[in-house]
């Protein structure tokens, strides 16, 4: 089997998800992959004016959230050893930021939680469904207890 070049652990920075950041860091050293990380600071329709416009305290609230999220993804980083270029914090939807930049990043392996905030009690999460369904590249599903 091809091994992997580049690993592409997706996160919601929750403090279950930090023990699946360890494995796909040593599934990366396994493989001498690179790894990178992605959050999604996920952005809601509702806070459009209908027009496409955000309201503006919508706006701020979203930078205020991506700012909350480069720290502990920075830190994250730092712990397990991910360059800043190799972090990513994104706004939008979740599933099509994550498939955006794993096709842009040349990405062979997606590492997701099986559930995470929006799956509990689901086999397998939305998010970790959607990416599966899009992805052009292998998926794994760490599962989550
Ligand atoms: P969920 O769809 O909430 O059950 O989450 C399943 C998995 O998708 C999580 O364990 C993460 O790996 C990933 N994920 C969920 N939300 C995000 C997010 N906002 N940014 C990046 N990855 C996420």
């Amino acid at each position: 089997m091809k091994p992997y070049m580049h690993v592409l652990f997706a996160t919601d920075l929750s403090d279950e998800s930090r023990g699946l950041a360890e494995r796909a860091r040593d599934l990366a050293e396994r493989y001498a992959a690179k790894l990178s990380l992605i959050h999604v600071v996920e952005y809601s329709p509702l806070l459009e004016y209908g027009d496409g416009q955000m309201f503006p305290t919508a706006l701020e609230l979203e930078e205020k959230l991506a700012e909350q999220a480069r720290t502990k993804l920075a830190q994250w980083g730092r712990e397990l050893g991910v360059t800043s270029e190799d972090q990513q914090v994104e706004i939008g939807a979740t599933k099509t930021e994550i498939l955006r930049v794993a096709k842009e990043r040349g990405v062979d392996l997606i590492v997701v939680g099986s559930h995470g905030r929006h799956g509990l009690g689901l086999l397998l999460g939305s998010t970790a469904n959607a990416v599966l369904h899009g992805a052009p590249c292998d998926v794994l599903a760490l599962r989550v207890h």
